[in-house]
């Protein structure tokens, strides 16, 4: 299984504090039966700010620690672009890093209250430039929690989403479960990732939503999101099917 999301870098955003923190999250990722790890630290949020150069040089240093304590996972470079009207300038200046440095595919992340006004435009001279955009962790996001219209339309567009792996086991509660299991069934989703930060409040999870995902979804969900994060890495052509919108259930008053 591979983990196209996570903050196992050490001492870079919010995630892994120190390198033995990092191996503590990469010895957990292997008994869930990781075996790759894209390491995603936050870029440009008004917080974090990690260039490509600078996480390309971390994530060396991560897989050797890795082989030295005999940890049999590989880390690829990635990151979690925040979203901005420079986008475009920064990967044009080499700051940016596209999911395993391949060129193909660029994470991006909305803020988590709203969807800003320049996204479909962002979303349209990406991919001008030859870049599938992938919106993470769409479900957690209330703008599109309250209008998935919205959504459907970026999808329609050419973006790609992924969603959170401890949204669909349940862990941010029941409304957020629903809407991503939700987004999987009408094809709003391409992707299932840890998003991993720690192994406290924000652990893997990641077996434990595929198991949700094979029951509630059905096994060619489950393997088509599985396959999809290995054609990711490798920087081929993902499977995508053709979006729908999500059904809202008619409330039905005065019927008991
Ligand atoms: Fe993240």
């Amino acid at each position: 299984m591979i983990d196209i999301h996570c903050h196992i870098l050490p001492s870079v955003d919010d995630g892994a504090k120190h390198m033995t923190e990092s191996m503590e999250m990469a010895r957990a990722a292997f008994s869930e039966g990781i075996t790759k790890i894209v390491a995603t630290p936050h870029h440009n949020n008004g917080q974090y700010y990690n260039t490509r150069e600078e996480i390309l040089e971390k994530v060396q240093e991560l897989n050797e620690r890795l082989v030295k304590e005999g940890i049999d996972i590989t880390i690829l470079p990635g990151q979690e672009s925040r979203i901005s009207g420079e986008l475009l300038e920064q990967y044009e200046r080499n700051e940016l890093l596209t999911m395993n440095d391949g060129d193909k595919y660029l994470f991006i992340e909305l803020p988590s209250s709203q969807v800003p006004l320049y996204t479909e435009k962002i979303i349209y001279d990406i991919q001008m430039k030859g870049l599938t955009p992938i919106i993470v962790h769409p479900e957690r996001n209330a703008e599109l929690i309250d209008n998935p219209e919205k959504l459907y339309q970026l999808v329609k567009k050419g973006a790609c989403t992924q969603v959170t792996a401890a949204s669909v086991a349940g862990k941010f509660g029941k409304k957020i479960k629903k809407f991503s299991l939700d987004l999987i069934d009408a094809n709003l989703t391409h992707f299932v990732a840890s998003d991993a930060h720690n192994l406290k409040g924000r652990n893997f999870q990641m077996a434990e939503a595929f198991s949700v995902i094979e029951k509630e979804c059905g096994l060619d969900a489950k393997y088509l999101l599985l396959e999809n994060a290995e054609l990711l890495v490798e920087g081929s052509m993902i499977m995508k099917e053709i979006p729908e919108r999500i059904k809202k259930k008619k409330k039905l008053f005065g019927i008991l």
